[in-house]
């Protein structure tokens, strides 16, 4: 059994590292066939189409054995912190390419996600940007959508500035616990059924 986990191991390295690729994923497969092991071939199937879905797993910490989407739904904080920490210290993550390629992935998709809340000055569009005051706390009143006109008048009700609220993931790394959990509401509150982009 141990022989098969370092197959799959292996297969997994190779296919997302191996410099050949995929001919190298194949002629390992048709080797092993020739080896003539039943499991293997299932193993080998299975991480195929895990390898095919390309969820990052993280292999470690405190979040060992979940996808980043699924990190992202009990933790965002953390997911943020990880991504601004990649760039500062690549020595915290083992294979960065791959963390950085799903996290980004994953921004990307948090783009796509409906807003489902009026912006309170025109009534007519979703709101897309909140206020980060220059003083005192964030609160999820604060929002408007990107008609100038209504990013005008929220910015006229307090000294701050303007951010994309879908770029939350971006802001919350540098800040204050409190104040981040504050801002990831403001997505939640903005995009309630944001679960459902990753069921
Ligand atoms: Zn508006």
């Amino acid at each position: 059994m141990q022989k098969l986990q370092e197959a799959g191991i292996y297969l997994l390295r190779l296919f997302f590292f191996g410099k050949k690729g995929l001919d190298n994923l194949l002629s390992l497969i048709f080797y092993r066939l020739r080896v003539n092991s039943k499991a293997v071939l299932t193993l080998t199937i299975k991480l195929l189409v895990m390898a095919q879905e390309s969820p990052y797993v993280f292999q470690s910490g405190p979040y060992k054995d979940l996808s980043v989407e699924q990190v992202f739904l009990l933790d965002p904080i953390h997911l943020a912190w990880l991504y601004q920490n990649f760039f500062k210290n690549k020595r915290l993550i083992k294979s960065p390419n791959q963390l950085q390629l799903a996290i980004e992935s994953l921004l990307e998709k948090i783009h796509g996600i409906d807003t489902t809340k009026d912006c309170p000055y025109c009534r007519q569009a979703k709101v897309v940007n909140f206020l980060l005051p220059d003083f005192g706390p964030v609160t999820n009143g604060l929002l408007c959508c990107d008609n100038p006109v209504c990013r005008e008048e929220l910015k006229s009700v307090r000294a701050g500035e303007l951010h994309t609220i879908s770029d939350f993931l971006l802001l919350v790394s540098y800040m204050p616990k409190p104040q981040a959990q504050k801002i990831v509401g403001i997505f939640k509150a903005t995009h309630k059924k944001y679960k459902e982009a990753f069921a």
